[in-house]
Formats: structure tokens, C-alpha cells, sequence
């Protein structure tokens, strides 16, 4: 405490993220409220200075491990879907995403094969032994996520608080993507909603923010990479497909992220993409899959040799 003639300053340590700073600051005699201390403790590398490494399957993601995830958009048939696991594996992809459950914007557009998706991408890892990645959207579904390695929440649901609490409640890995126009702090606010119900593991993604550009599908903020690095002890993954939404533009901003020092990408890749029900704009053919792995190895290299 510091006592001066009119002001007095009250100096609280220890664990302050419980503290709620607006009803303090709504108390008639306090002036103001300054948080120096950051609200998240979980997630917070302060609190824990080593990397978590998230073990997938014996795929691992953080601490010097750098896994890519590729895939579809959605999940459309088990023809496409193992054609696209085999590609991408053969390149040197460790994960296999698809999404079962999509978040359109418009009602009337694909909305994924649900259900019978997550059946198929189960079908997809029996054959290809990629482990799979999906989406989930509402946690009345989350028994069909039973078999499914990991549970990604999409931008659309990063705040989706009642979502994360009940992943917070299982023990598996979680990719939560960062919301449309959500900050680093924010992020970092919805991992520990996951955390503090137990449940550490968590993959950031970085996929890009909603700026004032139009030339691009969202602004990939590549500089939440090193940031986010600082701040937390969680691994880090980028997804240049739908921070750009054009194909051309995913290899160079995956090679960008993974100098930046990324823990991996996820990247759409079709067998078709001209005929693909969802984002075949920013889908990559297995081909342009391989060499961006190629460029990626490299970028690896370089960093490994320091
Ligand atoms: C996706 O990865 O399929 C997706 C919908 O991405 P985002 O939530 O980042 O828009
Ligand atoms: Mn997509």
C-alpha cells in the first residue's frame, strides 16, 4: 500500500485472475483499476516456461515438433477423402483434416455431411492411419467426436464460452482457431476457458483477422506468431488457406509462417479443387501440396541449422 495525502494505492500479488477489475473499478472510492499482471494463468508461459509439446497419436505438435495437418474443406465423399489422406501423407503430413460440420455463412450453402462425415474420416484413418482432425460445432454432438484425435473450434466459435467449458471437460486435444476480429489476449482468454476445466491440451491457429482489405480473404497476422510465442507456452499453428482464400498465395505465406517459427500449418488440399463443395479457391492439388512441403522442409532446415 502506498498512502499519499489524497490517493492511496493498493498493490494486490499473487493469483489475480479471479479478481473481477469492474467491480472494483464500480466501488465509489476506487479511482481506477490497472491490471499488471496478465488474466491468464494456464496458458500463461510465466507460469510455465517450458513449450507443451501436444502428443497426437505419436504425431507432436510444440517444443522444436512441427506437424502439418492437411485435408479438404469438407469431407464430401471416402473417395475423395483417402485419395486426399494418401497425397498429403505421401508428402509428409502428419494429420488429416476434413470437416464434417460446417460453419457457412449462407443457409443455403453445403452445410457438410455431419454425422455420417466424422464415419467417413474414421474410415480414412483406418486406411491411411493419419490421425483426424475436425470440427465441432455444438456440444450436443460431441459423442460422435468420440474416435476423433482432435476437436477443432472454429473461428466463428473461439467465444462460444459454453462450448469450451465442456471441451475443457474432456482430454482431448483441442485446435482453437482465432475468432475473425478477436486479439491475441482474447485467444489466449478462450484457451484458458478450455484449461481451466483440466484439460491443457490446446493448438492455437492463427487463420488470419478481418481488416479493411478486400484483396485477400482475411489478413494473416503472422506477427502473432513470435508474439503469441512469448505469451504462451502452447504450440502454434498457422493456416494460410484461409487467411488468404487464394491457393497461389498458400505456399508463400506457409513458408512465411513456418520462418516465423510456427509449431505447423493446416492447409487445404482437393483432388479437385475447381469442383470442390467448399473453399475450392484456396484449395491446393495434391501436387501444389507437395512441393509447398518441399519449400517448408527447407525453411526447417535452415532453422534447425540455426
Ligand atoms: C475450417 O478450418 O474448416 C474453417 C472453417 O476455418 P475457420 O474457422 O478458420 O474459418
Ligand atoms: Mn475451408
Amino acid at each position: 500500500m502506498s498512502a499519499g495525502s489524497r490517493t492511496t494505492i493498493l498493490g494486490l500479488i499473487g493469483d489475480t485472475s479471479v479478481i473481477d477489475e469492474e467491480m472494483l473499478e464500480s466501488l465509489e472510492f476506487v479511482e481506477s483499476v490497472k491490471r499488471i499482471q496478465e488474466p491468464y494463468k494456464n496458458a500463461n508461459r510465466k507460469f510455465h516456461p517450458k513449450d507443451t509439446v501436444i502428443d497426437v497419436g505419436g504425431v507432436k505438435i510444440g517444443g522444436g515438433n512441427f506437424a502439418v495437418i492437411a485435408g479438404p474443406c469438407s469431407v464430401e465423399s471416402k473417395e475423395q477423402l483417402c485419395t486426399v489422406a494418401e497425397a498429403v501423407k505421401a508428402s509428409g503430413a502428419g494429420l488429416m483434416r476434413g470437416g464434417a460440420f460446417k460453419p457457412r455463412t449462407s443457409p443455403y450453402a453445403f452445410q457438410g455431411l455431419r454425422g455420417d462425415g466424422i464415419e467417413l474420416l474414421l474410415e480414412a484413418k483406418k486406411e491411411t492411419g493419419l490421425p483426424i482432425v475436425t470440427e465441432i460445432m455444438d456440444i450436443s454432438h460431441l459423442p460422435l467426436f468420440e474416435n476423433v484425435d482432435v476437436i477443432q473450434v472454429g473461428a466463428r466459435n473461439m467465444q462460444n464460452f459454453e462450448l469450451l467449458k465442456q471441451l475443457g471437460k474432456t482430454d482431448k486435444p483441442v485446435l482453437l482457431k482465432r475468432g475473425l476480429a478477436n486479439t491475441l489476449q482474447e485467444l489466449l482468454m478462450s484457451a484458458e476457458y478450455i484449461m481451466a476445466g483440466g484439460n491443457e491440451k490446446v493448438i492455437l491457429c492463427e487463420r488470419g483477422i478481418r481488416t479493411f482489405e478486400t484483396a485477400t480473404r482475411n489478413t494473416l497476422d503472422l506477427s502473432a506468431v513470435p508474439l503469441l510465442k512469448s505469451m504462451t507456452h502452447l504450440p502454434i499453428i498457422v493456416d494460410p488457406s484461409h487467411a488468404t482464400g487464394i491457393a497461389r498465395l498458400v505456399k508463400p505465406m506457409a513458408v512465411a509462417a513456418t520462418a516465423a517459427g510456427a509449431d505447423g500449418l493446416i492447409i487445404e488440399v482437393h483432388n479437385d479443387p475447381p469442383h470442390a463443395a467448399c473453399d475450392g479457391a484456396q484449395s491446393l492439388t495434391p501436387e501444389a501440396f507437395d512441393e509447398l512441403m518441399k519449400s517448408v522442409g527447407k525453411i526447417r532446415n535452415c532453422l534447425e541449422e540455426g
